[in-house]
């Protein structure tokens, strides 16, 4: 039987301060961006989605309608220590961070951050089950070559999340909108008026994240502390330094995976960290591939590897390993 979700619209400024009284009394909110091409460097926000806990309610913010002076009362409360509950909140933060100058980053719990650490802390998964992920997108050299994925982690969409935790038949996205994703046609999203379906959909993304924000916590997955929200603060603002994504490196700073850094060791300021030049991140040597005699590669592992997989040239040479002290 198809889920009645009920949600409200808001198109002018009176409709967002209404809303934001709502979503202030809230423990925590649920945010989901819709819109053409989110992240990419032609991408556009439709609809800025927010819900409070439980998705009791859910606030569909009208961004094509709404100047900035409308959507400031929203655009503060997002960017306050309010804890907000995203599903890979990669691509809101790029648009919300390019589009709004706003960062989501503080205190933002992404649950496809806990699903991965939930993997080896609850459900005992051990390294070569991280391995056979990885395989998926990577073929059989995962197992050649097992070193040059370690600290690399293959993540899953939220429709996979919710089948693996019980919810298969019970709810689930519009397959039509779904497919609508994949074939990349979502410019429709930035139509008025927004068909009924596409703003069910939008709805929907909302209750279906607090719902495995509820399961989650129910399981345990949440560990809601510094080091969590650190951890899921170096994945969602990973692109912030460098903006929009353009489509020739695609591949390289979008992709089912979180790489080196983010679950561990980011939060060592101080340990001696290198550029990667192509995703542009700041790691440790340890994400890069070195050759047993002083060199290493100028790209990191995973950007190696992608290249690689997606045939797209990126720089091969070695450089000397030297550390300044
Ligand atoms: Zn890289």
């Amino acid at each position: 039987m198809p889920l009645d979700i009920t949600f409200a619209v808001c198109a002018t400024r009176q409709d967002v301060v209404n809303a934001v009284n709502v979503l202030r009394e809230s423990p925590y909110v649920v945010i989901d961006c819709e819109g053409k091409q989110l992240g990419m460097e032609d991408g556009a926000l439709s609809l800025i989605c927010v819900g409070t806990a439980f998705a009791q309610f859910i606030f569909l913010f009208d961004v094509v309608a709404l100047t900035r002076y409308d959507l400031q009362p929203l655009l503060n409360f997002l960017g306050s220590k309010v804890m907000k509950v995203v599903w890979d909140g990669r691509m809101d933060y790029i648009e919300l961070w390019s589009t709004y100058n706003v960062s989501i980053g503080k205190n933002v719990c992404d649950l496809q951050v806990a699903e991965v650490l939930s993997r080896s802390s609850f459900r005992a998964e051990r390294d070569d089950e991280r391995l056979s992920r990885l395989a998926t997108s990577f073929g059989p050299q995962v197992w050649k070559n097992p070193l040059q994925f370690a600290g690399i982690h293959r993540v899953v969409g939220l429709q996979q999340c919710l089948e693996e935790n019980g919810y298969k038949g019970l709810v689930g996205k519009d397959p039509e909108v779904t497919m609508m994703h994949r074939q990349n046609d979502t410019k429709m999203w930035l139509a008025r008026p927004l068909p009924w379906k596409l703003l069910r959909y939008a709805a929907a993304d909302i209750y279906l994240i607090a719902l495995l924000y509820e399961d989650f916590s129910a399981k345990g997955w949440l560990p809601l502390g510094t080091k969590f929200f650190g951890r899921c603060n170096r994945y969602v603002t990973m692109h912030e330094q460098f903006g929009r994504i353009r489509k020739e490196t695609g591949c390289f700073r979008s992709g089912p995976f979180i790489p080196f850094g983010i679950l561990s060791g980011g939060e060592l300021k101080n340990c001696w960290k290198t550029t990667c030049n192509t995703c542009g991140r700041n790691m440790s040597l340890f994400a890069f591939e070195t050759d047993g005699q002083g060199s290493r590669r100028r790209v990191c592992r995973l950007c190696w590897l992608l290249a690689e997989k997606f045939s797209v040239s990126c720089d091969s040479r070695w450089v000397q390993i030297s550390i300044s002290l």
